[in-house]
């Protein structure tokens, strides 16, 4: 059965009248600008951006295999997360579940709009806990977050169990890709078609190299993208980002990605023989979470060292892990060789 989406926007969007310049009216190349009171001397920054982000919107379609028209791109990620928020749920009414331990950015968006988070703690070896997930809804829930692989216990979800949410939940479901580009796991856009109630987040600010740069995608049906662009801001993408991303994606990330699984795989090893390591995490993503005997101390002993990892000691699920993102062959060393000094100085 096809989903309903239309049910679950809120009132005020789906009355929206949405901001619209005068330059959608017009399609050609060449013209005289005297619509937008912008500067006329050109410097290559003197006009708005094109608020619909076509050139880049076509560049991504034809990377990702997803048509145009099913691509909402924001500022970052979590500007979709919080476009998402604001489409769909009505402040102090609705809510919104989510798995935990996971991207604190939902909880973050959901708070600033005034929306309830209800989180549900992942099962044994962090398995996604779905009939739990749906035992949480009720009525006023418009929205499930999930995160595959998930950030930070670095795992991917079984397609299986999150396609039972989409299938179940007659709402939106968020899956957050943002470290797909990592996994052996496929990503869940090719779903898009079949289901309205599906949203993939995608992000350029992993695998692609991109952070600074404030780039990230929501792959959804063609009415949710519509519903997104009407929330965003008309220019949310500026000029120089555009130009910048679209050079960037025409140089290829495998070799780099490829790397990183290796050496992701060479740490994992070497941390496997220390003694101050309890546990590592199966990683899906380009970070292990690592369990260790004593999480602040040696998060203590590495930031003097100038290592800088992720402390989670003190996030529920995570208690004594540390999160270390896989960095250059070099960078790897480095951590490596200040965990061995680390070792040794406790042995002591
Ligand atoms: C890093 C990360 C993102 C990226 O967010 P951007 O705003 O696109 O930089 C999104 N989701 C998760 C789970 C992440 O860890």
């Amino acid at each position: 059965m096809v989903k309903d989406i239309e049910r679950y926007v809120r009132g005020c969007i789906a009355r929206l009248t949405p901001y619209s310049t005068a330059r959608d009216e017009y399609q050609g190349e060449l013209g005289v600008f005297l619509d937008a009171n912008e500067s006329p001397y050109e410097n290559g920054y003197n006009r708005y951006p094109d608020p619909h982000q076509k050139t880049l919107k076509a560049q991504v379609a034809a990377l990702k295999g997803v048509a145009a028209e099913n691509i909402f791109i924001g500022n970052g990620s979590d500007e979709a997360i919080d476009v998402l928020m604001r489409v769909f749920c009505e402040p102090r009414e609705d809510n919104v579940v989510a798995i935990a331990p996971s991207y604190g950015m939902y909880k973050v968006a959901a708070a600033i709009n005034d929306v309830e988070m209800r989180e549900v703690q992942l099962g044994e070896e962090f398995s996604l806990p779905v009939e739990e997930l749906l035992s949480a809804v009720d009525e006023h829930t418009k929205m499930i977050f999930l995160c595959s692989p998930n950030n930070p216990t670095a795992n991917s979800f079984p397609r299986e169990k999150m396609m039972q949410l989409v299938e179940q939940f007659d709402g939106v479901v968020v899956v957050d890709e943002a470290y797909i580009d990592f996994a052996d796991a496929e990503s869940l856009k090719s779903e898009i078609a079949q289901y309205p109630n599906l949203v993939v987040l995608q992000t350029m600010s992993k695998a692609w190299a991109m952070a600074g740069l404030r780039v990230g995608l929501a792959l959804a049906a063609e009415r949710v993208v519509e519903l997104m662009s009407e929330v965003k801001y008309p220019y949310n993408i500026n000029v120089a980002t555009m130009s910048i991303v679209e050079e960037l994606l025409r140089q290829p990330i495998d070799d780099k990605v490829a790397e990183i699984r290796q050496q992701r795989a060479l740490v994992e090893a070497a941390l496997k023989q220390s003694t101050v390591v309890e546990k590592i995490y199966p990683s899906d993503a380009n970070f292990l979470l690592v369990k260790v005997a004593n999480a602040d101390a040696m998060y203590d002993f590495l930031i003097s060292k100038g290592i800088i990892v992720r402390n989670r000691n003190r996030v529920k699920g995570c208690e004594g892990c540390l999160r270390m993102t896989i960095g250059t062959p070099e960078e790897n060393e480095a951590l490596l060789k200040s965990i061995s000094e680390y070792e040794e100085s406790v042995v002591r």
